[in-house]
């Protein structure tokens, strides 16, 4: 993992609560989640977030209206 100068500023603004490396390095949190057809934790709802489903069906529920 590279070091990231935004790391530290950038945690303080993410929502996301589930623990991982990534957390604050927001081009490798977006790599990750892309390449598995998912949407990084911060997209979601404070209450869809809490469900660590990543999946793009469960942004829509999330998020549809
Ligand atoms: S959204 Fe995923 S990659 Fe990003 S900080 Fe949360 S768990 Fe880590």
């Amino acid at each position: 993992m590279s070091q990231c100068p935004n790391q530290a500023a950038n945690s303080k603004n993410c929502p996301c609560t589930y623990s991982c490396e990534r957390h604050g390095r927001c081009c490798e949190c977006v790599e990750y989640h892309r390449a598995m057809g998912e949407i990084p934790g911060c997209f979601f709802t404070a209450k869809g977030e809490k469900t660590w489903d990543r999946s793009v069906a469960a942004f829509i529920r999330d998020r549809g209206r």
